[in-house]
């Protein structure tokens, strides 16, 4: 695992410092990766599994931290419009939710006076001890099998629309075998 200036040096763009987000976002991965003693992240082998409850800033950096990726399932995201996510340790089975605090982003502003407020926050972030910026408490969590990485689960077909659908998703209405969106879920319009 990088140390903190090493993911911030990662994340920059172009020789510019990344957003006080990502600062913050890196921060909390490192304070959960602490909590569940886990040094190096990326030989996980999917066994590391997050939940992140934004989108924006927090999955980018649990990716470059963590190495979790969507794309492998060890990514999720839950929105729930929070700044926190929780971390499942798959081989030890315990799991840290971190959430950033409110009162850091308050804080930045006294104890960085007289400097632009993102530059603030970036530094607040930066250099505040790991308890200011974000609190983490063990939970439990509950992956469903179908969830995670490496699961296969045989596609079926909606009776309805005729696409596939994977991972068990699938709904029962009517007596029939239908996808969510034929279920009422539809995120979208047919035009
Ligand atoms: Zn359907």
């Amino acid at each position: 695992m990088k140390s903190l200036e090493e993911y911030i040096q990662a994340a920059s763009r172009n020789g510019h410092p990344p957003r006080p987000g990502i600062i913050l976002a890196i921060r909390m991965c490192l304070v959960a990766l602490k909590g569940l003693e886990i040094s190096d992240p990326d030989k996980r082998k999917r066994s590391l599994v997050v939940i992140t409850e934004t989108d924006r800033c927090l999955p980018d950096a649990i990716q470059l931290v963590t190495g979790c990726r969507l794309a492998n399932r060890t990514l999720k995201l839950r929105d729930m419009g929070k700044m926190a996510a929780t971390f499942a340790d798959l081989a030890s089975e315990r799991a840290i939710r971190v959430a950033a605090r409110e009162s850091a982003n308050e804080k930045s502003g006294l104890e960085f006076p007289g400097i632009d407020r993102l530059e603030a926050l970036a530094r607040a972030y930066h250099f505040y001890s790991d308890e200011d910026p974000c609190h983490a408490e063990w939970v439990k969590v509950r992956i469903q099998p179908q969830d995670l990485p490496g699961s296969h689960f045989q596609r079926v077909i909606c009776e309805q629309c005729g696409e596939g659908i994977g991972f068990h998703r699938e709904v029962r209405m009517g007596g029939r075998t239908v996808c969510r969106a034929c279920a009422g879920e539809r995120y979208y319009e047919p035009l």
